[in-house]
């Protein structure tokens, strides 16, 4: 009962932002943001109302207390589908406050700051509106100024007689020059950042001969997103407590067609390389057929997403991030359309435009990856694996054996 009060008293102190909602030993606004998901979890261990809905009800149900290294476990196992808040007797306006997938939200983006590499680029997360879009002004004026030295002049681009290679604009060895040092160190960022992630939770192994089932599980359920289909497959919350299965699947165009564009372009260049076949392609070519059918799914993928992301509940999520949700699909929209409308419109004299800009906003996705919306799908990824390896490890709770 005195716990009950205690929980209660933190959660009204939360409501109006006093000291009391951080806990004890811990100061600052993310200290504070993992307290609060620390109070909340505490009560949802009482209740377990939602225990079927996702992977973090189980997995909290495996601790009695939730350190920061806990909290940033289930803060990116956390999917944010809505569940939990729909289905709550204790969300506002109760008193005990319930939100889950706010407050696991608010923390998620602390992760990814707290684990960036360098570290003194984790306040990109905080500006990270402003951060894509000096990064797409920067690309842009990056290609179009080299354009104007290759060609000459700033007129050429724009008496360009069209019909000709990409290559004749920006020499294919070039390109890879400036695109591989970009990409190889966006790698390497958001590798170092989650190794971090992966230290800090410390995830231990499966236990022997179950090592290849854990990470095939964790595997299917990236692959599938699997935690957006609301626990019983009708898919989660958007604006209402309707079930939708959209968010599901806009976020399968996009991640999808991203992947599809990825291969086409690594395929591209095993032909360019490996076989000496040089671009442009034929339409029938697997190179094409991937970029085109990839470049669609960009293209519905975020139209779709930002659509939904327009009517979202305002208590699913936090507000200050919404500059960083809107950027990166914007920015993923604008990769599709312009590398769909190249060779659409590569007999005209708008090519040249047309390819500094595709090459300017895929360059500042590369440089972004590391330091925006991108981070999630990794660090979700580092904590479906933990999750898979953890349900297979013994409870380290012996609650009821005694
Ligand atoms: S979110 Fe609410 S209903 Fe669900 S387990 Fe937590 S307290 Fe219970
Ligand atoms: S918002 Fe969805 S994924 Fe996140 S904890 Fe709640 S039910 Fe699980």
């Amino acid at each position: 009962m005195r716990q009950l009060e205690a929980l209660v008293a933190q959660a009204q102190a939360a409501a109006d932002g006093l000291p009391g909602a951080s806990g004890e030993g811990r100061r600052g606004p993310a200290a504070a943001d993992v307290d609060e998901v620390a109070r909340q979890l505490q009560i949802c261990n009482a209740c377990r109302y939602c225990e079927g809905f996702c992977a973090v009800f189980p997995a909290m149900t495996r601790r009695l207390a939730f350190s920061p290294a806990d909290v940033h476990y289930l803060a990116n196992l956390c999917h944010n589908c809505g569940a939990c808040l729909h289905a709550c007797q204790y969300a506002p306006p109760h008193e005990f406050a319930v939100n889950v997938p706010q407050a696991m939200a608010r923390v998620r983006v602390r992760t990814y700051e707290h684990f960036a590499w360098p570290e003194a680029f984790g306040s990109a997360y905080r500006r990270n509106g402003a951060v894509l879009a000096l990064a797409l002004a920067a690309g842009l004026a990056l290609f179009l100024a080299l354009a104007v030295a290759l060609k000459g002049s700033a007129a050429a681009l724009f008496t360009h007689p069209g019909a000709v290679s990409f290559y004749a604009l920006f020499p294919h060895n070039l390109m890879v020059w400036m695109f591989a040092p970009v990409f190889a160190f966006a790698l390497l960022a958001l590798g170092l950042g989650v190794a971090r992630f992966w230290r800090e939770v410390t995830p231990g192994a499966a236990p022997p001969g179950q090592q290849g089932a854990a990470v095939a599980e964790a595997v299917h359920d990236v692959l599938r997103l699997k935690y957006l289909d609301g626990g019983h497959g009708e898919g989660c919350h958007n604006e209402s407590d309707a079930w939708t299965q959209a968010r599901r699947r806009f976020h399968h165009l996009t991640f999808y067609g991203f992947v599809l564009c990825f291969a086409a372009t690594s395929i591209a260049t095993v032909y360019h390389y490996g076989f000496g076949w040089v671009a442009p392609y034929a339409w029938t070519s697997l190179p094409k057929v991937l970029g085109t059918v990839g470049g669609l799914g960009l293209l519905a993928g975020p139209a779709g997403l930002w659509w939904l992301h327009r009517r979202r509940h305002a208590q699913h999520g936090v507000a200050a991030q919404r500059p960083m949700d809107l950027g990166f699909i914007a920015l993923l929209f604008v990769v599709g359309l312009s590398g769909l409308a190249l060779p659409l419109w590569r007999d005209t004299a708008a090519l040249p435009l047309l390819l500094c800009a595709h090459l300017g906003a895929v360059m500042a996705f590369v440089a972004t990856m590391p330091y925006g919306k991108f981070a999630h799908g990794v660090y979700r990824s580092a904590a479906l694996l933990k999750w898979a390896i953890e349900k297979r490890q013994p409870s380290r709770l012996t609650l009821g054996s005694e």
